[in-house]
C-alpha cells in the first residue's frame, strides 16, 4: 500500500487537488470501532444530503489501534442545518460556531467546513506577528484539510463508503511515524503558536518523531507561546501531562526550549547552579508516577504536578527572603513558607491560568509538608483527616526519595496508614515528646552564654 501512496503524495505536506481515496481493503477502520452515536450523527447526516466525515484525532487513533478519546464530525451542513437535524443539539461557540449533539454519556461534535482563518481587518491592531485572530469563514472540505494541523489528523473517513480520504499524504507519515505540519511550519506556527505544543504533546504521546522543518521551525517560533492566554495554555499544559507520556513530554519540551513559555520559574530552577540536579530528579520520579497512575486508569489531581514542579522554585524563593532577610524576623517558617508560596503561584499565574481550588490545594500540600514532617502527637489524627492529606503524603514520598533524612518520616506515615488503632497509638507514643514550649514564649532573648575572656 505504501508504493501506492507514495506516486499520488506530494512531499510537502501541501493538499493535493484530487484526494487520493483510500478503500476499505487498504485501511483498518470498520463502522465497528466507531461509537454508536457517532454512527448515528454521521448516517443522520449523509442520509440528508450532506458532505460528513469522521475526522481529526479519532481517525488518527482508530487507524493506530488506539482507543479514540472523542468522536469529531466534520460536515458541509451549516450549524443551523445540523441543528434541525437533531433534537439532542446545541450550538455553542462565539468565535466559531459548532454544534454538540447530546447522549446519555457521550457529546458528538459537528464542525462546518471552514476556511483558514483570515487576517483581522477589523481589529488590525490585535493582530501581530501573523497570530491568526479570526477563524470564522465556512469553507470547502479542501478548505478544511488545508487549515489542519499536522497531516495525521487530517484523515477524513467516510463511514457510508468506508473510505478515508487522504489529501496530505497523511497515512504515509501515521505508518511511518512522523509528525508532519500542514504546509509551511513558521507560518503555520505564526498563526497559532499552540501548535508548537500540540507537535510535541502527539510526538510524546505516539512515540513519533517530528519531520525536519516541523521541528526546526519551532526554534524560530516558540517565544510567540508568550502572547497566548494563559487559560489556554493552562488546558494545553493539561493535556501534556496528562496523556500517559508526561516524561517523554517533559524531555521534548525542555529540549525545544518551550518549557520557559508554561513554568517560568521551573526552568529557572532546573538552570539553578546547585539545586537543578535535584530538581530534574524530583520532577522526573513525579513524572513516572504520574504516568504509572494514568496506565493504571487512576484519577490524577490537577494540583499534585503544579506542586511538584513549584517546590524548588518556592526553595529558591525561600532561600532568596532569608538571604536578603525579607522576611520579618519575627515570622516562623510557617508563616515564611506561607508568604513565599503565595510569591511563587502568583507569579505562576501570570503563564497558566491557576483556578482557586488549584493555587489553595497546592498551598495546603506545601503547608502539610511542614506539618507531616513535625509529627506532633496530638494533631496526628487531625493531619489524616485533611482532604489533602493522601496529596501530601505522596509529595512527602516523592521527596523522601532523595532526601534521605526524610525517608524514616514517610516510612512511619505508611505505616500509620497501614496499621489498626492499637498499633496507631503506639506508633503515636513513640514519637518523642514535643519539646517545652516554656521557654519559647519568653519575651526576652535568652542571654548569650557568657564567654571566657
Ligand atoms: P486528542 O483529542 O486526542 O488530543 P485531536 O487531534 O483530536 O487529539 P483536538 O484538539 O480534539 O485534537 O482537535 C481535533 C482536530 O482539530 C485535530 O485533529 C486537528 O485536525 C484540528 N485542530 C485542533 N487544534 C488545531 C490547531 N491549533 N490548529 C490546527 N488544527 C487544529
Ligand atoms: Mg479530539
Amino acid at each position: 500500500m505504501l508504493s501506492f501512496i507514495k506516486k499520488i503524495f506530494k512531499k510537502d505536506g501541501s493538499p493535493n487537488s484530487e484526494p487520493p481515496i483510500i478503500l476499505a481493503s487498504e485501511h483498518t477502520i470498520s463502522r465497528s470501532l466507531i461509537s454508536r452515536n457517532c454512527l448515528g450523527v454521521l448516517d443522520t447526516l449523509a442520509n440528508a444530503g450532506f458532505e460528513v466525515y469522521l475526522v481529526g484525532g479519532s481517525v488518527r487513533d482508530l487507524l493506530l489501534g488506539r482507543e479514540p478519546k472523542d468522536f469529531d464530525v466534520a460536515t458541509n451542513a451549516k450549524p443551523e442545518e445540523i441543528y434541525r437535524l437533531f433534537r439532542n443539539c446545541r450550538l455553542i461557540g462565539k468565535r466559531f460556531r459548532l454544534a454538540h449533539v447530546y447522549f446519555r454519556h457521550e457529546i458528538i461534535e459537528v464542525a462546518t467546513f471552514r476556511k483558514q482563518g483570515k487576517k483581522d481587518h477589523h481589529h488590525p491592531a490585535k493582530e501581530h506577528n501573523g497570530l491568526l485572530k479570526r477563524d470564522n469563514v465556512y469553507g470547502t472540505l479542501k478548505d478544511d484539510v488545508w487549515r489542519r494541523d499536522f497531516t495525521l489528523n487530517a484523515l477524513y473517513y467516510d463511514a457510508k463508503n468506508n473510505t478515508i480520504l487522504d489529501h496530505t499524504n497523511g497515512l504515509l507519515d501515521l505508518e511511518q511515524g512522523i509528525i508532519r505540519i500542514i504546509g509551511n511550519a513558521e507560518t503555520r506556527y505564526r498563526e497559532d503558536p499552540v501548535r508548537i505544543l500540540r507537535a510535541i504533546r502527539f510526538s510524546a504521546k505516539l512515540g513519533m518523531s517530528l519531520e525536519e522543518n516541523t521541528a526546526k521551525a519551532i526554534a524560530k517560533t516558540h517565544m510567540l507561546l508568550a502572547a497566548i492566554a494563559p487559560a489556554r495554555l493552562l488546558d494545553e499544559t493539561h493535556k501534556l501531562f496528562n496523556s500517559g507520556n508526561a516524561v517523554n513530554t517533559f524531555a521534548a519540551l525542555r529540549h525545544h526550549d518551550v518549557l520557559q513559555h508554561l513554568y517560568p520559574l521551573t526552568e529557572e530552577a532546573l538552570c539553578h547552579p546547585t539545586l537543578h540536579i535535584t530538581a530534574d530528579r524530583f520532577i522526573l520520579r513525579a513524572l513516572q508516577n504520574t504516568d504509572a497512575r494514568v496506565a493504571q486508569d487512576k484519577p490524577l489531581n490537577p494540583a499534585f504536578l503544579v506542586s511538584i514542579f513549584l517546590w524548588y522554585p518556592l526553595q529558591i524563593a525561600l532561600e532568596q527572603e532569608h538571604n536578603n532577610k525579607t522576611g520579618t524576623a519575627n515570622h516562623n517558617a510557617f508563616t515564611q513558607l506561607e508568604h513565599a508560596a503565595g510569591k511563587i503561584l502568583r507569579q505562576a499565574k501570570q503563564h497558566l491560568a491557576f483556578t482557586q481550588v488549584i493555587t489553595q490545594t497546592v498551598i495546603d500540600i506545601w503547608l502539610l509538608q511542614f506539618q507531616l514532617i513535625g509529627r506532633r502527637q496530638q494533631q496526628i489524627y487531625h493531619l489524616s483527616q485533611q482532604s489533602r492529606f493522601r496529596a501530601a503524603y505522596d509529595f512527602l514520598c516523592l521527596r523522601a526519595e532523595g532526601e534521605d533524612a526524610l525517608k524514616p518520616i514517610a516510612a512511619w506515615w505508611t505505616e500509620w496508614q497501614e496499621v489498626d488503632d492499637a498499633a496507631r497509638e503506639q506508633l503515636i507514643n513513640a514519637l518523642p515528646k514535643p519539646k517545652s514550649t516554656r521557654n519559647k514564649k519568653r519575651r526576652y532573648p535568652a542571654k548569650k552564654p557568657a564567654t571566657k575572656e
